[in-house]
């Protein structure tokens, strides 16, 4: 989704049509502009001028730190249920584990917030206002820690933004 900066706040801009995606009216007058979309003009949402913005990647540190929680869970989930001699309890339980994950998977979203600038963050899938991973599958990881070398402290759900009064 495009959006466009003023000076005291951003729009956005949405249309269905992929061929129609540029915010901004260019103005007719200004500079031949390179190949791409312009860069400046008349806000599409709004009227006033404005520049396109769009918004960075996600830091790398956040998306590393995503991949090694669902590396770390998938290896230890199956270091779990390999073990010789497990029980029904411990088939069915790392099972239903393998499934949370998937339903809770991360999936990366524009966030616009008041006057700040829209930013991309990694989200749960499943549980849409909670940062990935979310406290339901903070709780699923936590225990396998105790077989499991590699488990993170900030992984415990404590640490969850999404986390309230436990
Ligand atoms: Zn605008
Ligand atoms: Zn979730």
């Amino acid at each position: 989704m495009p959006f466009v900066q003023h000076a005291d706040r951003f729009c956005s801009w949405y249309s269905s049509d992929p061929a129609d995606q540029i915010p901004v009216t260019p103005d007719w007058w200004g500079p031949a502009e390179e190949t791409g979309w312009p860069h400046v003009g008349e806000c599409r949402n709004c009227g006033e001028r404005g520049h396109v913005w769009t918004p960075p990647p996600i830091a790398p540190e956040v998306r590393d730190n995503a991949s090694a929680f669902a590396r770390w869970m998938r290896e230890a989930i199956s270091h779990q249920a390999g073990r010789l001699g497990g029980s029904a309890f411990v088939a069915h339980r790392t099972e239903a584990d393998v499934a949370l994950m998937d339903w809770h998977g991360p999936t990366e979203m524009i966030m616009m917030e008041g006057a700040n600038p829209p930013r991309r963050v990694l989200r749960c899938r499943e549980c849409s206002s909670a940062d990935y991973p979310c406290r339901t599958l903070r709780m699923a990881a936590a225990p396998y820690r105790f077989d499991y070398p590699g488990h993170r402290m900030e992984w415990l759900w404590a640490a969850s933004s999404s986390a309230g009064g436990v």
